[in-house]
């Protein structure tokens, strides 16, 4: 009775990440907003207060960045909002899950 024995070998994944190289700082401009809390529990942003700026000049948000730079390597959106001032309340969903309530309702 010979026991074949198991491959143990561990597994490769190959799962490339696809993100922000650890390297870059993860410094980014940020905004100050001001938006719409809706039923789905979204809040969608109609006004921005504030902008803080990274001060990079790899930013395209900032005022550092020089405007003929062509680099696809400079951020090109913000990051999180540093503030979110809830102005109006709704009980209804928001735009994007209206979409989805809706198309799911029509067949
Ligand atoms: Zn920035
Ligand atoms: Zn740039
Ligand atoms: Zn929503």
């Amino acid at each position: 009775m010979a026991r074949s024995q198991f491959d143990n070998s561990p597994v490769s994944t190959n799962s490339s990440r696809t993100g922000v190289p650890p390297s870059l700082p993860t410094a980014m401009c940020n905004l100050e907003t001001e938006g719409i809390k809706y039923g789905c529990g979204h809040y969608v942003a109609t006004r921005t207060v504030n902008k803080i700026d990274c001060m990079r000049p790899t930013c395209t948000k900032s005022v550092r960045h020089p405007s003929n730079c062509r680099s696809s390597e400079c951020a090109i959106y913000y990051g999180p909002a540093r503030s979110e001032t809830i102005t109006h309340r709704t009980n209804e969903f928001c735009e994007h899950c209206d979409y989805w309530f809706k198309g799911s309702r029509v067949r």
